[in-house]
């Protein structure tokens, strides 16, 4: 049996079974290709592949079965014609600006990024003569005030991380399309699950795949979905002459990943919103910020653009640094680590880790002050996470 159609099922069935063709071997699980190249029957076929004449396999660099169907799969999910899979998520984002960026371009960005990705744009891109302007993540005019002749693409993540900011799609790709810009989403954060950028307007949507994608914090990964002309030729010949790929190994864990993709984010969600509500009626707590929360300023468009708030919830304590460090020290479950999306759930104090190299001032303007906790629920018991981060909200 072949489904033809993928259209008429839902992303959860698409997440478990799409993108991938059973081998002569009749297995149930995918299998792995861990394979460099590839032999051709003839002299014929090796030049046919290698002009791209005959689609086939030639080298895994660009071409290998295993990232094929993540990368068919990813794109069926998230609506977009094309996917390239990459190294890591900052692969994605390079792979991104190098393929459609040339130098005298400008791109806007929300200034609420990952970190990583602002240090790419103004120490990296800004040396090939790329220049980026930083905006803010829910006021549109901000967009419009920065958009100059040569401006190429809007940047962004939503919701963003820490502080969980809801960015307006459907108003930023209209301006971006007004001003023949592309609009390019990070969706690390929702995955196609919860929120299909496409579908509001994006051209295009990346991923680190090493979040929720992977969920069990295994591997890294990342990936670029969106047209043939810009993801499927541009961003894939980036690929193919540069190398930042994915490994056959990482692309069946994500597969595997995926299958599971549904049912996590949805314990993700409970976890979450159940954390925040029970956190905003605790004492030692000043505010939370998570975008299923009445009290979020952007909760009605949270509502209409996702299918639910997220995984990730922040807060901050009432009182200093050091009692924010009380906190997290107090765990005995929680993993005190920097990373996201996984399983288990995770604490991080931002201020002194992933915005270390922040400074203060910025900080400051952006929010994330130091008395501020992020925490990726994980689908463990609600109860037991509760506890753990009482002990030392109680110490306060
Ligand atoms: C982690 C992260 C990245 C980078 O992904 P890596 O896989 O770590 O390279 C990019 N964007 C966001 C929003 C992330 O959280």
């Amino acid at each position: 049996m072949h489904v033809e159609n993928w259209d008429e099922f839902d992303v959860q069935t698409i997440a478990v079974r799409a993108g991938y063709d059973q081998t002569p071997e009749q297995e149930n699980s995918e299998a792995i290709f861990p394979t460099s190249s590839f032999r051709y029957e003839s002299a014929q076929q090796a030049a046919d592949r290698f002009s791209g004449k005959d689609a086939g396999n030639v080298y895994s660099r660009y071409t290998n079965p295993t990232v094929r169907a993540f990368e068919q799969r990813l794109a069926l999910m998230e609506g977009g014609e094309a996917c390239v899979g990459t190294a890591s998520g900052m692969a994605a984002i390079l792979s991104t600006f190098m393929a459609i960026c040339e130098a005298g371009d400008h791109i806007i960005s929300s200034q609420s990024i990952f970190g990583t990705t602002k240090m790419l744009f103004s120490k990296y891109l800004k040396k090939f003569g790329v220049e980026v302007t930083f905006v803010s993540q829910t006021d549109v005019s901000e967009w419009e005030a920065a958009i100059k002749d040569n401006t190429k693409a809007f940047f962004l993540e939503t919701p963003s991380n820490p502080l969980t900011e809801v960015a307006d799609l459907t108003a930023l790709s209209n301006l971006a399309k007004k001003n023949d810009c592309l609009l390019i989403v990070d969706n690390c954060f929702c995955t196609p699950i919860l929120q299909k950028p496409i579908e509001w307007g994006a051209d295009i949507v990346i991923h680190s795949a090493t979040k929720f994608l992977d969920g069990q914090g295994r591997v890294i990964g990342g990936a670029v979905v969106g047209s043939e002309s810009l993801v499927g030729e541009e961003v894939r010949g980036f690929m193919r002459t540069c190398g930042p790929t994915m490994s056959p190994f990482n692309a069946w864990v994500f597969l595997k990943g995926l299958e599971t993709l549904a049912i996590r984010m949805r314990a993700h969600c409970e976890n979450a919103l159940a954390l925040a509500y029970w956190l905003e009626a605790h004492p030692k707590v000043e505010k939370v910020f998570y975008p299923g929360l009445e009290s979020h300023p952007q909760y009605d468009l949270a509502q209409t653009q996702q299918k639910a708030g997220g995984g990730l919830v922040s807060f901050r304590v009432k009182g200093s640094q050091q009692d924010a460090w009380t906190v997290i020290d107090q765990t005995r479950l929680l993993s005190i680590t920097a990373n996201l999306g996984d399983v288990k759930t995770i604490i991080t104090h931002s201020a002194s880790t992933t915005h270390s190299r922040v400074s203060e001032e910025d900080r400051k303007k952006a929010g994330i002050t130091d008395n501020l906790i992020r925490i990726s629920v994980g689908i463990e018991s609600i109860e037991d996470i509760k506890t753990d981060l009482a002990r030392g909200l109680d110490l306060i």
